[in-house]
């Protein structure tokens, strides 16, 4: 039956059995290594680690770049924007021009009870309103204060850091 099954039955003893003292050596070895090995925990909160310029910590928002097109309300998978906005006249750019009617930001919400921290709003805002803010400091208590408003997303926006330099001939790519 083992030679049609096409198993090979290894026999107690054989050269070709593992040899169950070399396995717990090599396991002893593999703890005896790593215990002293440089650890990299740090000790929260006494130490803190500074996250990469880039890192997804939280979202800040440019309110006076928003242009209340919802497009980033419209594409996160978890619907956790919140925007509202009116419309007000505006005096014509040009003499014997139309009025203008633009959008004004009223409200601009994130949840971040149920954000995924994909960044597709970031990705997808056409008016660089969005912004990565490496800051991860915002726990709560209550989930219900995870809510950041405006004001907390503006405040986020000025605490971002400056992002590294462009790889050189970046600005270039693209363009013909
Ligand atoms: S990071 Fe993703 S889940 Fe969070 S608000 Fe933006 S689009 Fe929505
Ligand atoms: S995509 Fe950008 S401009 Fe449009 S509503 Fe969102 S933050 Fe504002």
């Amino acid at each position: 039956m083992a030679a049609k099954s096409g198993k090979k039955t290894l026999r107690r003893g054989s050269p070709e059995q593992p040899k169950p003292a070399v396995g717990l050596v090599r396991g002893l070895w593999r703890t005896l290594y790593t215990l002293f090995q440089k650890t990299q925990v740090v000790q929260y909160p006494h130490v803190k680690e500074e996250p990469h310029p880039r890192a997804r910590g939280v979202i800040g928002l440019q309110a006076e770049n928003c242009t209340v097109c919802m497009l980033c309300a419209r594409e996160c998978p978890d619907w956790c924007i919140y925007i509202e906005g009116h419309k007000e006249k505006r005096p014509p750019r040009r003499e014997g021009g139309k009025p203008r009617s633009v959008n004004m930001l009223d409200r601009f919400d994130i949840d971040y009870a149920l954000c995924m921290y994909c960044g597709i709003c970031v990705e997808v805002c056409p008016f660089d309103a969005l912004h990565w803010s490496p800051e991860y400091e915002y726990s709560e208590l209550r989930i219900t204060d995870l809510l950041h408003n405006m004001e907390r997303l503006g405040y986020w926006d000025d605490h971002r850091h400056t992002p590294p330099p462009l790889e050189a001939g970046a600005e270039t790519k693209g363009k013909k």
